[in-house]
């Protein structure tokens, strides 16, 4: 055992669907409008510009059900975004082989608190005020590519109180999954644990204390979050 001075923070693990097995998080990043109808609504042209990425903390990732209206915002909204799991990076990957990276795909949330966003971009701040903060990515289990195979399409849709918020399908990716992989790994290194929000169709909005948000990709299930 390496000789601590504290106690070392816990490896955040996701379950993985239908097994007792837990996959490790290394880093978290989630790509920005992703889906040309999301960059309309928030004010943004849709063409085709390069992928932009933020990041998340592990730890943030909580794949309780529950998700605590975060402090010091009154306009918190839901992005329902699939993430993809990586179980081998590098840097430079090809296109052709950046499928290989991959070890699952899951249902997640990127929970935002819209007004501090808001502020940051007008600001010229960074957002992880808006982004980063404690359990703002509710997440379900990481189903394995080996049941579920590769999704590059799928209707996605988000529900909050069994209304529909959110429609789109995984084949409006502006950058599909092999490409943000491969854009990604030429400005980082990627590794195995990585997991990255793949973006959100249209329809984001704020939720309340009480609202219960409902995702469901074909082929992925779907995850339910309860707002506390
Ligand atoms: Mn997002």
């Amino acid at each position: 055992m390496p000789n601590y001075v504290i106690d070392a923070p816990e490896t955040v693990a996701l379950p993985v669907d239908g097994t007792d097995a837990l996959f490790p998080v290394r880093r978290v990043y989630c790509i920005g409008r992703n889906y040309a109808a999301h960059a309309i609504e928030m004010g943004h042209d849709p063409d085709r510009e390069p992928p932009f990425f933020f990041q998340k903390n592990p730890d943030n990732l909580d794949p309780s059900g529950t998700f605590p209206y975060p402090p010091h915002s009154s306009d918190v909204h839901h992005e329902a975004e699939m993430y993809v799991a990586l179980k081998s990076g590098g840097t430079n990957i090809p296109l052709e082989n950046a499928l290989e990276c991959v070890y699952g795909y899951g249902l997640s949330f990127d929970m935002t608190r819209r007004d501090l966003q808001g502020q940051m971009k007008k600001m010229g701040r960074p957002w992880e005020i808006g982004k980063a903060f404690e359990r703002s990515a509710p997440c379900g289990p990481v189903h394995p590519v080996s049941a579920v195979g590769h999704l590059s399409e799928g209707q996605l849709t988000m529900t909050v109180n069994g209304e529909t918020r959110q429609e789109g399908d995984l084949n409006q990716m502006i950058w599909k999954v092999p490409e943000m992989i491969s854009y990604l790994s030429e400005y980082f290194e990627l590794a195995p644990g990585d997991i990255i929000q793949s973006g959100t169709p249209s329809g984001v909005g704020p939720v309340a204390s009480g609202d219960v948000m409902v995702m469901t990709v074909d082929g992925l299930g779907s995850l339910t979050v309860t707002v506390a």
